[in-house]
């Protein structure tokens, strides 16, 4: 029998599990799980930073549903109505240009973000790295500080790390699980869903996207934590192509800090024949992504700054200049510039043209926003009767109009035919819609006979608000008979 050894290449990240011997068929893997990453916590200006954001970003999204507006939830995407609930504002579902506008803000904030300062948003307010930071916070909290917990894994089950494993876990999944019913709670009324869970009556869809998000989070916060960032997120696979030579970025100073090692606090840097790093691996420990910012700019660096708050503190200790590691340009660090003329090249053609189109966009989007209709009207054909002629041989023509009134109080509407010479509303005519409601109303049109030739004309309902300012145009077509 021809026995085969199946060849692996040494590729970095490649180690083959099991072992292949010459003239033995031999089962390998390319596979290779990573190392769990333990991170160390750190405190400095950037950690605050990012805590602010965990804060700010949660105090709104955990709270905003509980916000009341008039009667009804501040915030809410009813899908079962198709009305969005923004404050002061109701949106239908014809209002979905506001939808695109505020995915194109948002697209273009990450650019004009990327351009200046790299992946900002996923060092301080993505909600992986948010969530990892409160179940990082929790796990330091239940089961000790980095070196604690490598200790612990490493040792045989016990009681006690059953205990301190089981409550960490209870806590994630408590976080978790209100994360997911809080996510529901911007689609269905919170108040009412947090009832019928009390009362085991939710319905079986809620139950479902409760759990999935919770779960989602759970798993993404509690185990998966960088993989996500690495080789799942799509943001971090182009985001490279936004950067430049002036964009700012964290960095290792290899010019000031090589050759790095160990030394005592009481040696004058000048007499030794070393860089300002003394080799200590703060900077690889508090890494979330587990990278070594010492080996240049790497594609899983998140730009969180961790590094540059603990190289910071060891430079502090040291009695040496902060900033080994710091948020720099490439040509600022080749070419070794100022701080203020480093940010004065941050602030380049392409950078100011991103944030033109959105001020633009913004602008665009809050002018649209004010001056928009306060109600909507969707006009369609009555399929059973084209055209018809009715009494005295005037011709008729049968159409149903919706009218949805976007205010939060009732209000009255009169509507109008017009775009054709003798065109009348031969049916109600004012028609009263509740606040935010929506209204189906036949409508009959007539015209009469000869004053337009066989075939389709183009008409217009003209809708007035009576008791508030508001003035819609909708098109049709008017049917006259052979
Ligand atoms: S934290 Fe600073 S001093 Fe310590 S190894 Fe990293 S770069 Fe060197
Ligand atoms: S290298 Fe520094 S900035 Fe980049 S992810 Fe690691 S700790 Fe954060």
């Amino acid at each position: 029998m021809t026995r085969k050894v199946i060849p692996i290449l040494p590729q970095e990240g490649y180690i083959p599990i099991g072992q292949a011997f010459e003239g033995d068929e031999a089962l390998l893997s390319l596979y290779a799980s990573d190392k769990k990453i333990y991170p160390r916590s750190v405190s400095g200006l950037f950690a605050r930073w990012r805590w602010g954001m965990v804060f700010l970003t949660q105090l709104v999204f955990y709270g905003m549903p509980w916000l009341e507006w008039g009667q009804r939830q501040a915030v809410l995407f009813d899908l079962g109505t198709r009305r969005f609930y923004i404050f002061g504002l109701v949106l239908y579902p014809q209002d979905f240009i506001y939808l695109a506008g505020i995915l194109v803000i948002s697209a273009l904030s990450l650019f004009l973000f990327t351009a200046v300062a790299g992946r900002l948003w996923c060092g301080y307010a993505c909600p992986q790295t948010v969530y990892t930071e409160i179940f990082l916070w929790i796990e330091k909290k239940v089961e000790g500080e980095r070196s604690a917990r490598m200790r612990r894994d490493a040792q045989p089950m016990s009681a006690n790390k059953v205990l301190r494993k089981s409550t960490k876990h209870l806590l994630w999944l408590a976080v978790a699980l209100w994360t997911g019913f809080t996510f529901v709670g911007y689609f269905t009324p919170i108040q009412e869903l947090g009832g019928e869970f009390l009362q085991m009556s939710v319905n079986s869809w809620e139950v479902f996207w409760t759990f999935f998000y919770g779960f989602a989070t759970y798993g993404n916060a509690g185990f998966m934590r960088e993989q996500i960032c690495k080789h799942m997120c799509p943001y971090a696979q182009f985001q490279s192509v936004m950067f430049d030579n002036d964009t700012l970025i964290v960095t290792y100073d290899k010019e000031r800090g090589e050759p790095r090692g160990n030394r005592s606090r009481k040696d004058e840097l000048s007499t030794l024949s070393l860089g300002a790093c003394v080799d200590c691996t703060l900077c690889v420990q508090v890494c979330p992504t587990g990278i070594d910012i010492r080996n240049g700019l790497q594609h899983d660096c998140i730009g969180c700054g961790a590094c540059v708050d603990v190289c910071d503190t060891v430079m502090d200790k040291m009695g040496y200049e902060r900033g080994l590691i710091r948020y720099t340009t490439e040509n600022a660090m080749s070419q070794h510039w100022s701080q203020a003329k480093t940010l004065r090249h941050v602030l380049r053609p392409r950078v100011l043209i991103y944030a033109a189109v959105l001020g633009t966009m913004v602008l665009a989007m809050v002018v649209s926003l004010s001056l928009r209709t306060p109600f909507k009207v969707d006009v369609v054909r009555d399929r059973g009767v084209m055209t018809r002629i009715v009494a005295g041989g005037t011709i008729e023509n049968v159409y149903r109009l919706q009218v949805m009134n976007a205010t939060e109080s009732t209000h009255r509407y009169k509507i109008t035919a017009t775009g054709l010479p003798g065109l009348v509303l031969s049916s109600e005519n004012v028609v009263t819609v509740e606040a935010t409601e929506a209204r189906w109303l036949p409508v009959r049109v007539q015209l009469p006979f000869d004053a337009a030739t066989p075939g389709s004309h183009v008409m217009q309902f003209e809708i007035d608000a009576l008791d508030s300012p508001g003035h819609l145009i909708e098109k049709s077509v008017f049917l006259v008979p052979r």
